[in-house]
């Protein structure tokens, strides 16, 4: 059955402290005996019990305090934070919520099914995109998948999500990278007989998106993905070019001005050291062009590319925040919002943990449990990130059922690896809003999965702003129009 999960945490400073009641870990004047054995009924941080963080988030007037374990926080005036967490009024307001944040963290983190497909259709690309997460042999002179083989992937994922998921339930299936469109004929066959069943997406780097190709996935209703790494050519070529050397800014330029007010249309930019200081330009690019939803998503490191390619911590987060700072200052000068999707939903993680929209910010991450990956020779990874580590590859689509390849070690290791197990992400009060990833990353620079984010300051430096957007009151103009009324349809599957 579908389940409905809408719990909202705590988006407003809570209310004023509590002076009548102390909470010594001894036994006050006049408690029940029920008071010192349940410390959760009156008291937190009595030794036992409910234990708070105190998150200094850089704000001049607020600190969170923080109950990691079920991400219930608050926002306290700083001079009273002590008087929170000693005082009566913390542990009534957490009591209130820590059931059902807990659940909702429970089931956004183990209980959702598997929902989405990202497929690769050929491994051939037509750019030579400097961070690509795809080996570069493949995708200078690699295979397309036969057309029929194609069609007979897309039958049997429609069997397994058919009797796995509720009826009517219709899952997502992504053609995603190398370039999806170099095999276009076969793509569009299979789009024209599943497009009642699957929600299709096509993410393609503009080259063959043509007026006829833009036609057709419109008329499908297929999400169009496209990727534009800077504001002008000068920086975004800089990462995404063909094989000869040019860059492609024009024509990716040329298409979004075609694919605006669309509905489907979704934007990526790869956040790098080449473009890093570029972001507030970015952002007032991106408005000026009329795009309402963007993601600045910094660099994997997946392959030595992108290692290569993965900016400085401090400049990535003073860039990236400057850059959200200023969509707040466009939405203010104009009325227009545009959202930043990857930064949106760690504030719903932080106000309404079970409403996530994308899974990389929470432990275990979406890989291999909510979405699994397709390579071209049917190879099947928990996430187009372990395409190209053959050794997290399950096993093939055409040799085994698609029940059995979730279930292998390649995709358990993934699907069972924690913050909690993880030093010191287990000590860390913002654990689950960052969930240390990418374990595909981790892996590739660590050599196993067992380690902090390599991105962990700027994860902890991100939360620490969320929070700071959270008492200046600018959450609604950095969320998607309706986030709350959202809330209440989100279906968890
Ligand atoms: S990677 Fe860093 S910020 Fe993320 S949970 Fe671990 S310690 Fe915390
Ligand atoms: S954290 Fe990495 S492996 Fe997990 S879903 Fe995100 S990109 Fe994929």
């Amino acid at each position: 059955m579908a389940k409905k999960t809408s719990t909202l945490n705590s988006p407003a400073p809570a209310p004023g402290p509590s002076l009548h009641s102390v909470n010594s870990g001894g036994k006050r004047a006049g408690a029940k005996a029920a008071d010192v054995y349940s410390p959760s009924a009156s008291q937190v941080n009595a030794g036992y019990g409910p234990h708070f963080d105190v998150l200094e988030i850089g704000h001049p007037d607020y600190v969170a305090l923080i109950n990691a374990d079920t991400a219930f926080w608050v926002l306290s005036p700083r001079a009273e934070a002590l008087d929170y967490l000693l005082g009566g009024e913390l542990p009534k307001s957490y009591l209130e919520k820590e059931a059902k944040l807990a659940a909702d963290l429970e089931t956004v983190r183990f209980k959702l099914l598997t929902s989405a497909v990202y497929f690769n259709p050929t491994e051939r690309c037509n750019l030579d995109c400097g961070y690509c997460y795809l080996p570069r042999e493949a995708r200078r002179g690699g295979h397309d998948m036969d057309p029929s083989r194609l069609m007979e992937a897309l039958a049997k994922l429609k069997e397994f999500f058919v009797s796995t998921l509720p009826e009517g339930a219709r899952p997502q299936l992504v053609f995603h990278g190398s370039e999806p469109l170099l095999a276009k004929d076969a793509v569009f066959r299979g789009i024209e007989k599943y497009g009642d069943y699957f929600r299709f997406g096509v993410q393609t780097n503009t080259v063959l998106l043509d007026q006829e190709a833009i036609g057709f996935l419109k008329e499908h209703g297929c999400g169009i993905g496209i990727s534009i790494d800077g504001p002008t050519a000068e920086i975004a070529d800089r990462t995404r070019r063909t094989w000869g050397g040019s860059g492609v800014f024009a024509q990716t330029v040329k298409a979004l001005e075609q694919l605006i007010g669309y509905p489907g249309l979704n934007i990526i930019t790869t956040v790098t050291k080449e473009n890093v200081r570029s972001l507030p330009e970015l952002v007032e690019f991106f408005h000026a062009k009329g795009v309402t939803n963007a993601l600045l998503n910094p660099v994997r490191g997946t392959q030595l590319g992108g290692r290569n390619l993965m900016a400085d911590q401090g400049d990535l987060a003073h860039y990236f925040f400057k850059a959200l700072d200023r969509t707040y200052e466009l939405f203010a000068e104009t009325g227009r919002k545009l959202v930043i999707g990857n930064f949106a939903n760690l504030l719903l993680g932080l106000v309404a943990p079970g409403a996530r929209r994308l899974m990389c910010d929470i432990s275990p991450c979406g890989g291999g449990r909510c979405f699994f990956a397709v390579g071209a020779g049917g190879e099947v990874a928990p996430c187009s990130e372990f395409l190209g580590l053959p050794e997290f590859h399950g096993g093939n689509l055409f040799e085994s059922s698609v029940k059995d390849l979730v279930a292998t070690p390649a995709f358990t290791q993934v699907t069972t690896r924690m913050v909690e197990q993880l030093e010191p992400c287990k000590r860390c009060a913002v654990r689950h809003f960052c969930g240390a990833p990418c374990p595909a990353e981790v892996y590739a620079i660590n050599g196993k999965l067992g380690a902090p984010a390599p991105m962990c300051d700027f994860y902890a430096a991100q939360a620490r702003y969320a929070f700071r957007v959270i008492a200046d009151g600018r959450l609604d103009a950095l969320l998607w129009d309706g986030w709350k009324d959202g809330l209440e349809e989100i279906v968890v599957m």
